[in-house]
């Protein structure tokens, strides 16, 4: 009975269930999809025989399935040109059954990522990697933003933060992460500081913020002296590290007990943005179907 008193003696922040808030997401597009007027489907591009990818597509179609979303993937072997891959990225463009449109990473040895994304048709581009989707965050279209950063915001939002004037310090700056997160904040007129590997004396800065996300990479980076008390903080990184037991496990950014300790609200690894970025791909599915 006094343990459970003690303030000490267990964590405090209040988790931010990215499993149940996805569930949440998943439901609206499956019966969005259930009364639109026209087929819903998204078209898959994997080129190669990358073990991870697979494993990707082959949630995915089950993912897709479960809300009503035809799912198609088109593969081309290791040896792919990027005229063979971009040839098969311009036949889903111009066909008008598609409404959807992804490209599986990583790509065969020669294929340029970033060129085959900005081929995508902006239209049917539901990973938002198309640099004109990423550029439309700027002006505030929020509907083909790249799914993570859509993730992670929407996760800040379900705490009932009012972001207007909260200091939000984001931890990575990569072009579909922490860069199109920062702009998300900065449209819903928070102060953003955006922070990279160079940036010297990390603490002093993520101490200060009233929402602090991390998308760096770095198991363990987020430690608990570097929050402020009560802080939103959302946890974007995936880290394979060997646990006590010999196997491998998958942690976040954030050394979770600690911090978890002083913040006011905390998203799990896993079961926390990794969830709410495949609904955001489902929900960013039914937004280009226009249904
Ligand atoms: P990236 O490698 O492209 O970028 C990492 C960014 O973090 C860079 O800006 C780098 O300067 C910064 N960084 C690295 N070390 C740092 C440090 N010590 N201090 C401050 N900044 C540092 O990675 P990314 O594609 O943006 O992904 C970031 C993390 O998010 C990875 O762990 C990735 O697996 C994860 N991720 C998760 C999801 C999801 O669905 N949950 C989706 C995409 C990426």
């Amino acid at each position: 009975m006094e343990a459970a008193s003690d303030p000490t003696s267990s964590s405090s922040a209040v988790p931010i269930d990215g499993k149940n808030l996805a569930f949440q997401v998943r439901r609206t597009v499956a019966r969005r999809v259930a009364e639109g007027k026209r087929r819903v489907r998204l078209d898959a591009v994997l080129a190669g025989e990358d073990k991870g990818a697979d494993i990707y597509a082959h949630n995915q179609r089950k993912t897709c399935a479960a809300v009503g979303i035809e799912y198609h993937l088109h593969r081309l072997p290791a040896s792919a040109s990027i005229e063979e891959v971009e040839d098969q990225v311009r036949a889903l463009n111009e066909d008008d059954d598609v409404t959807a449109i992804m490209v599986h990473l990583p790509l065969p040895e020669g294929v340029e990522a970033e060129r085959v994304q900005s081929l995508i048709d902006e239209a049917k581009d539901v990973e938002g990697v198309n640099p004109a989707n990423i550029g439309n965050i700027v002006y505030g279209r929020r509907s083909l933003v790249p799914c993570t950063a859509l993730a992670s915001v929407e996760m800040i939002e379900s705490t009932g933060i009012e972001l207007r004037g909260k200091r939000c310090v984001i931890v990575g700056a990569s072009n579909i992460v922490g860069k199109p997160i920062a702009v998300l904040l900065m449209r819903a007129e928070a102060t953003v500081i955006s922070t990279n590997k160079y940036t010297e004396d990390l603490g002093s800065l993520t101490r200060t913020a009233d929402v602090l996300v991390s998308a760096a990479g770095v198991a363990g980076l987020i430690t608990r002296d570097m929050v402020k008390p009560g802080a939103v903080v959302v946890d974007v990184g995936i880290n394979r590290v060997l646990g006590a037991n010999g196997k491998r496990r998958t942690v976040g950014d954030v050394a979770f007990e600690e911090v978890a300790e002083v913040a006011g609200h905390l998203s799990p690894v896993p079961g926390g943005v990794g969830p709410m970025t495949v609904a955001m791909l489902l929900r960013n599915t039914v937004e280009a179907a226009g249904v």
